[in-house]
């Protein structure tokens, strides 16, 4: 059956725009099955410059309304996502490929988590300063300013989320934003501006603007940017924040990683391989913590194995929308070629054992879904350092077992990878876990679970995995900036400049 969705035009000044003079379009399909959804107007740079100005007219009233004003617009937002949430995770089903099981319960669910998460940081105080006494006459207080308009790119893996944890801290610090989702999964990004726009934000404040990497670029580079908020490729950020870096302006860089998962010696093992099939086949593993580099005790390896290959028969791809299937297609043709060049070359240049898995669509899919970008959970065996397939990130379903022999090899061994973006460790003993997870060079790390992320939490990359945080009290003071005014209480001042 054929699903389609209007046409998109870019959002700005709290209104879609039909502008004349769009630069092409292109096209989003249903990754189950390769159909096509909907078609998208590629922003020209004319469009994009209104949007900005969109934004940066908004900015002087929306920066002055007080914390406490705009929390409660948001809070309105938050209610509205909550309300609406199958609806909209129906979308996203549709555009991601993400079963429906998981985006009625995940997507929606943690960006509007986030989005109330801020709304009652800087309801509560959140975005005040400091003042101190310096001397008797003198006194410094601080505040938190936000920085103007601010741009959002978000990768396709967690579309609507991604664009919540962005525009939730941007704008209750009272910034504005121009946000473009990614080519791949463009339909959440109206529904989003909508219901910010029912939920009383006033025009300008969130626009959106749709097209690939030109339209990236050319959003990363406009002067009247002040702070760029990328999640993508390690490739791709490099040149985002060396285009937002060269005008001086604030970035954060959400990236790309190759996460360890350390099985510990005395981990018990139904656990573990629990742990390690959530870090690896949740969404289809396009999730970027993904632990796809799983060390385990090579005494351990055969045991773990059967009772990993216990439970994959639980890994169930189908039709999205059946509440049993928990297992979906990749999210485009260019990402399934991509992912099944890199299990071929694992099975034939690599030379690694495949356990389960390959390069074909999973066997139980109906023949209405045999066109989709379907490829079936896989996982290497033996694995060694030096293979493709353990060093790169690869963004799929696809596990790698890494035998080892003692843990502070399995800690060197974790860490000899220039990304540095989750990391976890399974064991009984905490004390343990707790002292190898502090060795591991990640930013976001687990003990005994996978993937979870609350609004609380603050994360992000290490090394080249990127720059800065989101979410958490941290997360908010990545989009305010400080001033500090010194006030003299003496009423006459000498200076130098003063008669002798
Ligand atoms: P990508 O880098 O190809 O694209 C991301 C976004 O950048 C898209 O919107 C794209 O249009 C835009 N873009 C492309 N070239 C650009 C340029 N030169 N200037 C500005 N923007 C440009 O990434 P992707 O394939 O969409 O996403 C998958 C990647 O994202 C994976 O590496 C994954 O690990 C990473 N990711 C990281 C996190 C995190 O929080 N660390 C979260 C999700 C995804």
């Amino acid at each position: 059956m054929l699903y389609q969705e209007a046409d998109r035009v870019a959002f700005y000044g709290g209104a879609s725009r039909r502008d004349s003079d769009v630069a092409g379009h292109f096209q989003s399909y249903n990754p189950s099955n390769d159909e096509p959804i909907c078609r998208i107007a590629i922003s020209s740079h004319r469009t994009i410059d209104h949007a900005v100005l969109a934004a940066q007219a908004a900015f002087p009233s929306w920066s002055a309304t007080p914390p406490v004003e705009r929390a409660r617009i948001l809070q309105r937002a938050v209610a509205l996502l909550r309300e609406r949430n199958d609806q909209l995770a129906r979308v996203e089903t549709l555009d991601t490929g993400k079963p429906f099981s998981e985006t009625s319960t995940v997507d929606i669910v943690t960006g509007a988590d986030v989005l109330e998460y801020f709304a009652n940081l800087v309801a509560s105080g959140g975005l005040n300063g400091e003042s101190f006494r310096l001397r008797p006459t003198a006194m410094v207080y601080t505040s938190k300013e936000p920085l103007g308009v601010c741009v959002g790119i978000g990768a396709w893996n967690y579309p609507i989320q991604i664009a919540l944890w962005k525009s939730a801290p941007c704008l209750a610090a009272g910034n504005c934003m121009v946000y473009k989702p990614s080519e791949f999964t463009p339909l959440h990004a109206e529904y989003l501006a909508n219901i910010y726009k029912e939920a009383g934000l006033p025009p300008g404040v969130f626009n959106v603007v749709y097209g690939a990497g030109d339209v990236g670029a050319y959003l990363t580079s406009h002067p009247l940017v002040a702070k760029v908020s990328f999640t993508g490729q390690v490739s791709t950020g490099k040149k985002v924040a060396g285009t937002a870096g060269g005008g001086m302006k604030y970035v954060t860089a959400e990236l790309g990683g190759k996460s360890p998962l350390i099985v510990m010696p005395d981990a018990d093992l139904e656990r573990a391989v629990d742990v390690a099939m959530m870090a690896n086949f949740f969404s289809t593993g396009q999730v970027c913590t993904n632990g796809t580099r799983v060390f385990v005790p090579r005494e351990m390896t055969e045991s773990f194995e059967r009772a990993l290959l216990e439970k994959m028969q639980y890994v169930r791809a189908g039709d999205l929308f059946d509440a049993a299937t928990n297992f979906g297609p990749l999210n485009s043709r260019e990402h399934w070629k991509k992912v099944t060049e890199y299990v071929r070359y694992g099975i034939e240049t690599d030379k690694a054992r495949l356990l389960c898995g390959g390069t074909d669509a999973p066997a139980e899919l109906p023949a209405e879904l045999r066109k989709g970008y379907w490829v079936r959970p896989t996982v290497f065996a033996d694995c060694t350092d030096d293979m493709r397939i353990v060093k790169e990130e690869i963004f799929g379903p696809v596990m790698s077992i890494l035998p080892y022999a003692g843990v502070d090899e399995a800690v060197t061994r974790a860490n000899t990878t220039h990304l540095g973006l989750a990391a976890g460790v399974v064991g009984r003993d905490v004390g343990q876990c707790h002292s190898t997870v502090s060795r591991l060079e990640a930013g976001i790390t687990w003990i005994n679970t996978w993937g979870e992320s609350p609004a609380e939490m603050a994360v992000g990359g290490w090394k080249q995995s990127g720059v800065g945080v989101e979410n958490g009290r941290r997360g908010l003071d990545a989009w305010v900036r400080n001033k500090s005014t010194l006030v003299e209480l003496e009423s006459s001042t000498a200076t130098v400049f003063s008669k002798l």
